[in-house]
């Protein structure tokens, strides 16, 4: 096996999801670079692979600057290093990308040893559109920033993918209603545990799902892409509502029954009123 660095995924759930490279890197690396030694060195015993003798080198978001250096250079003094996250695949929403950045400019030898990503696991499971699909990482903590990436990416062509914590998943959903409507989204929780669910519904259909019933665990949630975009004549129909109630009342009507954004209904509500 040659010297270098390998960027090897570890299972996200199921140890029996290790691959045989992943075996041999791991058995023949002098160092182990990892976000939480105590985290490697509980994966290298679960699959009965010493930890004596090993050099493990913590990189992680707060340090990866610094110590990607330090692992090229162990890389280069002759050693077999074995980069890995938590869990799943390196540098996907885990640290690496700036180790393989610096790696780039340097003679190191460079090479990834496949395995479990959440994300592409969850797309499987999603039944949703698996063609084309765009992975956004992380959804913001924060409700404006929540809303503001959910707005950004309403109109990409394309599967969502996002990452989400069960104790934000209702807050997401609400505001994920508002922004989708009535397009198809999934959840997909705990993927390869002993309680993988897989959900599809509209987001205020698992909203009301996961009130219900509290979602624990580890959670990836998609949504699918907009349908085809043939304009919906709602205007008529929006005047009519508009004289029979509220323009709130007006505008959820129009919005559930085409599935059309909230905001947009709101506006064409404002401007009939205003007569315009
Ligand atoms: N690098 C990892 C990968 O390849 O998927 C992702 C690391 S990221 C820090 C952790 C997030 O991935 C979790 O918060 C969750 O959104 C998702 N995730 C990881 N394992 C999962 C699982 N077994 N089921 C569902 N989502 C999972």
């Amino acid at each position: 096996m040659k010297n270098g660095i390998y960027l090897v995924a570890s299972p996200i759930g199921n140890m029996g999801d290790i691959s045989l490279r992943a075996l041999e890197v791991l058995k023949n690396a002098a160092v182990i670079a990892c976000e939480d030694s105590r985290i490697a060195k509980k994966l290298l015993s679960l699959l009965a692979i010493s930890s004596s003798g090993k050099i493990f080198v913590i990189m992680h978001d707060h340090n990866e600057e610094e110590t990607a250096q330090k692992v090229i250079d162990l890389a280069l003094a002759g050693n077999i290093v074995a980069y890995i996250s938590d869990a799943g695949s390196p540098l996907i929403s885990d640290p690496g990308y700036k180790l393989v950045r610096l790696c780039r400019k340097q003679n190191v030898y460079l090479t990834t040893v496949p395995g479990s990503c959440a994300a592409i696991c969850a797309l499987q499971l999603s039944g949703l559109p698996s063609d084309k699909f765009l992975f956004a990482g992380f959804i913001p903590n924060k409700d404006k920033a929540r809303k503001e990436t959910l707005s950004r990416y309403k109109d990409v062509e394309a599967t969502l993918i996002f990452y989400e914590t069960a104790n934000r998943l209702l807050k997401t959903l609400s505001t994920a209603a508002d922004i989708f409507g009535r397009r198809e989204m999934a959840v997909a929780r705990e993927i390869t545990k002993l309680y993988e669910e897989c959900r599809a519904g509209t987001a205020a259909e698992l909203a009301e799902y996961y009130a219900a019933n509290p979602p624990k665990g580890e959670i990836v949630l998609l949504v699918a892409p907009p349908e085809e975009k043939e304009t919906v004549d709602y205007q008529a129909e929006l005047a009519v509502e508009l004289q029979k109630g509220s323009l709130k009342t007006a505008v959820q009507k129009i919005t559930e029954k085409y599935g059309l954004n909230k905001n947009e209904v709101y506006q064409a509500a404002l401007e009939l009123k205003n007569g315009r």
